[in-house]
């Protein structure tokens, strides 16, 4: 088959499969001055203690490194935004934990798009599934790819669709046509930077997760630093687990649609917890409640953490 051909087939069977985006890049070590800004915020310790960002850092500024035979990176997006969503009155959880852990999900589309690949190349192809345990830099490949543009909250912005996205790559060792990545369209606004309660986002573009709402209620062991949230808005619109504030003050996300993938639907059971009930909520609830969800990460302890700090009268 044809190159074009080849690439227009993978990405209408990618679309078949559920994905909300696809797009390919060559397979490359990752742009210069992309891996400087990458090894120098792993020196300031701004990965916090998520050890894992700075292991096996070559390999993740070049997939040349994981897999010696890829040609191209197939990158895809999965949308996650809910339909149905917590009350205001409601402690909150960050969209992409409302249903099943992605892993599962995304991993097995990933799986039938490899055998189509397979299929359609009449010969054995070589392909690596990558979900958040392969070391990748997610967000560049689906930029490279021209799937978005990386804001400056630094998730990936869809065009007309917004940043709800769970991102994945297939690494095959077939080449494809590559798209063009997008020029950044954050312009003058600062919306993100704005909203975020304890300015983990010190400058665009740039993260700190060691004030990162979202690194310190799930990844984080351990006491939470009170001073970081301490004038943050916790007591308002309190998350007990990950945070969507930057995501959801960004003016592209009102193109959000609700994702049609139903492992990501939350549970009545979920949508229906009170803060007094997450209060007195036991580890036989805790389990029930989130059996197969990507909330296991935070462990019951952290979880109970994290509701400590809500500050409510309820
Ligand atoms: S997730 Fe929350 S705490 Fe983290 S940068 Fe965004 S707004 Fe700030
Ligand atoms: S809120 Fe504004 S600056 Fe932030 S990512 Fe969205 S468009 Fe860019």
């Amino acid at each position: 088959m044809v190159i074009s051909d080849f690439t227009r087939e993978i990405k209408s069977e990618a679309e078949r499969l559920g994905f909300s985006a696809c797009g390919i890049a060559k397979a490359e070590a990752v742009e210069a001055k992309v891996a400087d800004k990458y090894r120098k915020w792993i020196d300031e310790g701004k990965n916090a203690d998520m050890a894992y960002l700075q292991n096996n850092l070559e390999k993740r500024l070049n997939p040349l490194l994981l897999m010696p035979e890829a040609k191209s990176i197939i990158s895809l997006a999965l949308n996650y935004y809910p339909e149905r969503k917590l009350g205001d009155d409601q402690y909150q959880f960050a969209y992409y934990a409302y249903g099943q852990d992605y892993h599962d999900v995304i991993k097995s589309k990933l799986f039938q798009l490899s055998s189509s690949i397979q299929e359609m190349a009449g010969t054995p192809v070589i392909t690596k599934p990558c979900v958040d345990t392969v070391p990748m830099l997610d967000r560049y490949w689906a930029w490279k790819a021209g799937l978005g543009w990386i804001g400056k909250n630094t998730n990936l912005i869809i065009p007309h669709s917004g940043s709800f996205f769970f991102l994945a790559e297939l690494i095959v060792d077939i080449e494809l046509e590559y798209d063009a990545p997008m020029p950044s369209h954050c312009g003058t606004c600062t919306r993100c930077i704005d909203a975020c309660p304890t300015h983990a986002l010190e400058t665009p573009y740039t993260i700190n997760a060691n004030r990162c709402l979202s690194y310190l209620t799930i990844e984080h062991r351990g006491d939470i630093d009170q001073h970081i949230t301490h004038d943050s808005e916790l007591t308002t619109l309190p998350y007990v687990y990950g945070c969507d504030r930057c995501q959801l003050a960004c003016p592209h996300n009102r193109f959000a649609q609700p994702t049609s993938v139903k492992e990501f639907t939350p549970t009545e059971a979920f949508l229906s917890m009170r803060p007094s009930d997450w209060k007195s909520l036991t580890v036989e609830q805790y389990r029930t409640l989130f059996k197969g969800s990507a909330v296991k990460r935070a462990k019951y302890e952290g979880l109970i953490r994290n509701i400590s700090l809500v500050n409510d009268t309820e």
